[in-house]
Order: structure tokens, then sequence, then C-alpha cells
């Protein structure tokens, strides 16, 4: 499809910016516009299983390389075993 080299314009659903991008190379990534999280991610950021609702209303949303590599940063961070996750505590009342 010849289509999918022509570039676009699109808007980076994670950072706002706009960037150039073709349908052959871009990464999308399928957000419920209710929720502006992708159908299957609840408002905590954990897996649940899709509503077909939700499913039936998703569009896909390009975002863009450097949000890519940012999430590709921090997904490798996260599987450091050199991460030390400390137990997070909530300041006491005043
Ligand atoms: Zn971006």
């Amino acid at each position: 499809m010849e289509d999918d080299h022509i570039t676009t314009i699109g808007t980076c659903f994670a950072c706002k910016r706009t960037f150039p991008y073709t349908a052959a190379n871009v990464t999308m990534i399928t957000i419920d516009p209710e929720t502006g999280l992708p159908p299957d991610r609840s408002v905590l950021g954990t897996q649940r299983e899709p509503t077909p609702e939700a499913l039936a209303r998703a569009v896909p949303e390009p975002v863009c390389p450097d949000c890519l590599t940012r999430a590709r940063q921090f997904r490798d961070r996260m599987n450091s075993p050199a991460l030390r996750l400390e137990p997070w505590h909530r300041p006491g009342p005043g």
C-alpha cells in the first residue's frame, strides 16, 4: 500500500507535540477517549480485561519517537536488578 508512506503530521498522545510520521513506521497506542487510557488499563495503571464498550470507542493515537525512547528507558530501569523498591509510606497528617 503506497498510502503507508505518505507523511502525516500528528500530535503525540504522550507529550502533545506535533511530529511527522508515516503509517508504516509510527507506533500507535489505542486510547479509550472516555478515560484517556488504553482500554486494558485501569486508572491506577494496572492491567485489566478491556470491556467491549471501551474497545468499541477506543481510537489509535500516535506516539512520537522521543516518547517511545523514554518509555523504553523507563522500562529498562524498572527491570534493572540494581533498582531497590523502597516501601512507599504516606506522611502522617499534619
Ligand atoms: Zn511524544
